[in-house]
């Protein structure tokens, strides 16, 4: 092991770091970032594979060579960022070292994880001493939008694995505790007709919009399931439309509204639309109601405690960082709600991020994004040690 972490070349995490905040790969736009990784991991000697999603927007996968019969550990990495948003004090696409902060778009979220990867990959594929079993590397398009990369993925036969470690900004500290499930969602896309009459005689007509308010001011009727971690999910009203284009004094006919819904382990998506038409059902409305969902749709999922990854990690994080890592059950989406809400994949968020000491602005799809490369290092170092367990390399 330690020939191993001796091969930790710190100065090559770096620059491919900057390399990759200097590619703009900007959700839709992962093309460049791929063919660069594809050169990179060519380059180490690695059996590379770019899979198309959709145009000019491909996944790649890559493994290592000395390949064995064995369990399969595959590390994973969203390749696009968040659009810039606005206020930059650099130019998001230019690498600029403050301190110790790293500065650019996808700096933390999340190129870092991917350039420590690189480094992992880099040290095994210098070793001679082989490891049992297989060790990959995704990269994934679309994270930040539909997770159509990781959809992609889990369709592909380039890769099967056992167990995913996702190199997403989470150290396990009180800023960033690990997941050890997180909460899915669902899109209510609600349509409600009713009969347009003039404006004056509204009761020879049926109101849509004033229907939808009585929906929508009912939604706390809905029925949350209370999961022992999770507790209950929530609802928020994202939009409404109806009524005239033009002014005119007629009664709307129509109106649409979507409503955002967290699902947690136990809720599916076929039984929260029986609930919501349920809700409508007992409003006694004199509109057609039709209850529908549309994209993106997320499944919730809890990681089971006992997980052989898990008990692995808990052990080299203490060892590495000299305390145990905090868990929490999250509300939020990432590509775990597809390698392990839809194929169930066990999945580990584990990457670097801000660092504690500094952390102040700068956050994830914020404006002045950073990672502390002090931190770089120990990610490397447990990607390493982990993988080596996990795959019983001989030490
Ligand atoms: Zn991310």
């Amino acid at each position: 092991m330690d020939e191993l972490l001796k091969k930790i070349d710190n100065g090559y995490t770096l620059k491919k770091l900057e390399e990759m905040i200097k590619i703009n790969s900007v959700v839709g736009n992962e093309g460049e970032l791929a063919e660069y990784l594809k050169g990179e991991l060519v380059k180490l000697g690695l059996n590379v594979y770019l899979e198309e999603v959709e145009e000019n927007r491909p996944n790649i996968y890559a493994s290592l060579k000395n390949v064995s019969s064995g369990k399969k550990l595959c590390y994973c990495g969203h390749l696009d960022t968040v659009p810039v948003v606005d206020g930059w004090d650099t130019d998001p696409f230019q690498p600029v070292l403050i301190g110790d902060n790293l500065h650019g778009l996808g700096s933390c979220d999340m190129k870092s994880g991917i350039a420590c990867i690189l480094t992992m990959l880099k040290a095994f594929a210098d070793s001679d001493d082989p490891l049992e079993g297989e060790l990959s590397f995704s990269g994934v398009i679309d994270e930040e939008a539909y997770s159509k990369g990781a959809k992609a993925m889990i369709k592909s036969d380039y890769l099967r694995p056992d167990v995913i470690i996702l190199a997403e900004p989470y150290a396990g500290d009180s800023t960033k505790p690990i997941p050890l499930g997180i909460t899915g969602k669902i899109l209510y896309d609600i349509y409600v007709r009713g009969k347009a009459a003039h404006g004056f005689r509204p009761y020879n007509g049926i109101n849509a919009v004033e229907d939808s308010a009585k929906i929508i001011s009912n939604l706390d009727k809905l029925v949350f399931y209370e999961h022992p971690d999770f507790k209950k999910g929530n609802y928020c009203t994202l939009k409404i439309e109806g009524g005239y284009q033009k002014y005119s004094v007629v009664v709307p006919d129509y109106a649409r509204f979507e409503v955002n819904r967290l699902l947690v382990p136990g809720e599916t998506a076929q039984a929260v639309v029986s609930d919501m038409e349920r809700l409508v059902k007992e409003l006694c409305l004199k509109s057609t109601v039709e209850v529908k969902i549309k994209p993106p749709q997320y499944e919730p999922y809890v990681m089971d405690k006992n997980e052989e990854i898990l008990t692995i990690f808990k052990k080299i994080y203490e060892e590495v960082v000299g305390q145990p890592p905090l868990f929490e059950y999250a509300s939020g989406i990432t590509d775990a709600n597809v390698f392990s809400g839809e194929a169930n994949i066990p999945c580990l968020h584990l990457g670097p991020h801000r660092g504690l000491s500094t952390l102040k602005g700068g956050g994830t799809h914020e404006k002045n994004e950073y990672v502390n490369i002090k931190e770089l290092p120990l990610y490397s170092n447990m990607y390493i040690k982990i993988a080596a367990s996990y795959l019983n390399k001989k030490i």
